[in-house]
């Protein structure tokens, strides 16, 4: 019966491909993690073998403080050099740079509180590459010069899939290049009804962890939609019972 229900879903193409780019967003935030993290903690390292005045700690437990043109004020003299060196290494220094980021006393002995310069808002809390979204890695990547040096090749290798999938006993074939991957690389993946199910569950998952969790990407009209769908699925909805009870309270107290 889940077998049937997920041919079901597998039938309809805009589902489909939904699920296959959750599932290559989220292969590639696994393969970015270490890659990224190791980058930056040789840029950190780099910044410090440079200016030995990065290498001091703060001493008056500085907070950011941006004014209207972007640039940190009120900062003791190891934060404000930080500053002035993460802005020299930023690619659009005139755009809008998240301050409130980061902890600027952990700049001297944190590498991921200066990757926290370079992305999107909302990464106070995130102590990691691990615990950073596809989005935020990739900001990161953009932003930081520290990535000129990098072949992109790198990167698109990480990209590379040609994804093919079988549900075996369904007679259900189908191999899908997405728009945004390039699909000449060798590797081909056939996989089992079972493990498709738990990509889908797996992307469903971070789905609902956007939308219920996080307060930047908080969406209750999304999350209604996703809510439906779930319960229109009588295996998702066994599977996701108690998303879909934080949902309804979510709701209730609206
Ligand atoms: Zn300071």
């Amino acid at each position: 019966m889940v077998l049937e229900e997920l041919r079901d879903r597998l039938n309809e193409s805009g589902y489909k491909n939904w699920l296959k780019a959750g599932r290559c967003l989220l292969i590639l935030q696994q393969r970015l993690h270490p890659f990224i993290n190791n980058q930056m903690r040789a840029f950190h390292g780099d910044l410090l073998n440079q200016n030995p005045l990065l290498r001091r700690q703060c001493g008056t437990s500085c907070r950011p403080r941006g004014n209207k043109s972007g640039a940190l004020t009120g900062l003791c003299k190891v934060c404000s050099e930080w500053g002035k060196v993460i802005l020299r290494h930023h690619r659009q220094p005139d755009a809008t740079v998240n301050w409130d980021n980061c902890s600027p006393p952990s700049w001297s002995h944190d590498h991921w509180e200066l990757a926290k310069a370079y992305m999107p808002r909302g990464q106070v809390k995130v102590k990691g590459a691990d615990k950073c979204d596809a989005s935020a890695l990739l900001n990161l990547i953009n932003y930081c010069d520290h990535f000129r040096s990098i072949d992109t090749k790198l990167v698109r290798e990480m990209l590379r899939v040609d994804w093919s999938i079988c549900v075996s006993g369904l007679d259900r074939m189908d191999a899908a290049d997405l728009d945004v991957l390039e699909s000449d690389s060798a590797s081909q993946w056939e996989t089992s009804a079972d493990s498709i199910s738990q990509w889908e569950a797996e992307v469903l998952r971070e789905r609902l962890e956007e939308l219920l969790h996080d307060a930047e990407t908080q969406d209750t009209e999304q999350l209604t939609r996703l809510g439906d769908f779930l319960q229109a699925n009588r295996d998702l909805a066994e599977l996701f019972s108690a998303e879909l009870q934080a949902i309804s309270s979510l709701k209730a107290r609206e």
